[in-house]
């Protein structure tokens, strides 16, 4: 099996109201992605989307044909080098699992030798609520089996951050697993506010601590290495980073030197699917754990499915779900389905070969733009 063709497909899916995402002082009235199809000389193909930038098509082409796609040592070391340079190739490694799974006629999931096809789901909230309102939005998610949630913090003071986890310890008790994202981690473009410093993620640590979160994630610069390190030193709450790291050293300094509980690397943007089974394999060594970030598309959320569900070792796995701001349907418009969260709470990913998804290319040239 060899790959013959590297295609690249982009969109622009509009949200009509505009979503609020509590890290972006932008709204989004839509979302850019782009579908990677690798097709191999048996005429199957891969499919693949999720992380910005990916680099030009044609060098990934001419680098990648004649390569078998199911030869992840050898289209995974070459991504690296592309990825060096500049854009992250992650996607096309993902559309070559997803055609090894296809001729292997098992899902991705079970190829990377999982023994379990479902995680239990944390809902990812995207917007920025008050006390009130995401407390009952809570209760609607607890009610719906949810076992878990992930609460971002952006007031001004993030004081007001911690009381909206107190209303929602409060109203939920201690039926759900409660996840904090602080977003210090990263900026968006063109976003200069500063990050916290150690001194205020110590402060937040502590005033999280009675509420017995379940992680408090990115207090920090993902560059401020020795800033965790003396953060892990000082909180009583496990610390979570990592999410945008594109270098496996990065991931394995945040483990080793900073000492978190908990990786995040997504398979799109560091490493691809065999890049994170790597980390996975530190973090476990470590006695930690690696629990994929997948807020990019439905695409990408497949993809860190499959991977975590084979290869983490964290009890939950990121699900993006804050209805009715970031319903399920909102964030799977490239799929010819939606993936819906079990009424156990869990998740899995879809049925079938590969990743399990066959994309309505059809369907999706209503928002084709490249
Ligand atoms: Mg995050």
């Amino acid at each position: 099996m060899r790959i013959v063709s590297i295609e690249t497909r982009s969109y622009r899916h509009p949200f009509d109201p505009p979503f609020r995402a509590a890290w972006d002082p932008v709204p989004r009235a839509s979302q850019d992605a782009t579908l990677v199809i690798v097709t191999a000389d048996d005429g199957t193909a891969g499919y693949a989307s999720g992380g910005d930038g990916l680099p030009d098509r044609e060098l990934l082409e001419r680098l990648l044909r004649g390569v078998d796609p199911r030869d992840n040592s050898s289209v995974r070391r070459t991504c690296e080098t592309v990825d060096f340079h500049g854009g992250r190739p992650w996607a096309v490694e993902v559309a070559c699992w997803d055609l090894a799974g296809r001729a292997a006629g098992m899902p991705v999931w079970q190829l990377l030798g999982g023994d379990g096809g479902s995680l239990a789901a944390y809902a990812s909230t995207g917007e920025l609520a008050g006390p009130q309102e995401r407390a009952s939005r809570a209760v609607a998610l607890r009610d719906r089996g949810l076992r878990a949630l992930k609460i971002r913090f952006h007031h001004p003071d993030w004081r007001d951050d911690v009381r909206v986890v107190e209303a929602v310890r409060e109203a939920v008790g201690d039926e759900m697993e409660i996840m904090v994202d602080a977003n210090q981690g990263w900026r968006m473009p063109g976003d200069l506010a500063p990050p916290w410093d150690l001194a205020t993620a110590c402060e937040c640590a502590a005033a999280l601590e009675p509420l017995r979160i379940h992680w408090l994630e990115e207090p920090l610069p993902t560059a401020d290495v020795d800033g965790y390190a003396a953060l892990v030193a000082s909180a009583d709450v496990p610390i979570a980073a990592g999410e945008m790291v594109r270098q496996e050293h990065e991931a394995r300094d945040l483990l080793t030197r900073g000492g978190i509980a908990v990786i995040q690397c997504d398979v799109l943007f560091c490493g691809g699917i065999g890049g994170c089974r790597r980390i996975a394999g530190l973090a476990r060594e470590l006695g930690r754990s690696w629990s994929p970030h997948t807020w990019s598309n439905g695409y990408g959320l497949v993809a860190n499915l499959h991977a975590a569900c084979a290869l983490s070792n964290h009890g939950y796995v990121e699900v993006p779900y804050d209805p009715p701001a970031w319903s399920a349907g909102r964030r799977d418009w490239m799929l010819p389905f939606v993936l819906e969260i079990e009424r156990d709470g869990t998740i899995a990913p879809p049925p079938g070969p590969g990743l399990g998804v066959e994309p309505d290319l059809d369907a999706l040239e209503r928002w084709r733009v490249a």
